[in-house]
């Protein structure tokens, strides 16, 4: 896959606001926060999305979540809560394709996300 800012972040080419950091996985502050905390966790290994994941990537995927969670409680808003979601391709609302776990806490946050009337089908 052709390597997107969040490469250039891992390898330290661009600035971020680093939270955590190990073998595997990357978690900064997101650049444009829709909540009052948001960070992004992502996979070192370049997953253009989550369509690409491999058998060989479920740990890692749960590896993304242990991350979440670890810095939630950390920071302190565990307990109280947060959302932990990934967007997929064009109508998930992806704009980098390089998957991430999006945090988003400090409030309650709305659901659902889509909210216009369904049709039936
Ligand atoms: P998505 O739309 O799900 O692909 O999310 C991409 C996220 O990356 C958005 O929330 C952006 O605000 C965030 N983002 C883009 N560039 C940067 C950056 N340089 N540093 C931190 N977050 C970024």
């Amino acid at each position: 896959m052709s390597e997107t800012i969040f490469t250039k972040i891992i390898n330290k080419e661009i600035p971020a606001e680093v939270l955590y950091e190990d073998e595997l996985a990357l978690a900064f502050n997101d650049i444009s926060p829709q909540a009052p905390i948001h960070f992004l966790v992502i996979p070192k290994k370049p997953i253009a999305t989550v369509n690409d994941l491999e058998p060989d990537d479920k740990a890692l995927l749960g590896h993304l979540y242990w991350v979440a969670a670890h810095i939630a409680k950390e920071k302190g808003f565990a307990e109280q809560g947060y959302r932990a979601v990934m967007n997929c391709n064009e109508d998930g609302g992806q704009t980098v394709y390089h998957i991430h776990l999006h945090v988003l806490a400090g409030k309650p946050l709305g659901w659902p996300p889509y909210q216009e009337k369904l049709k039936s089908i």
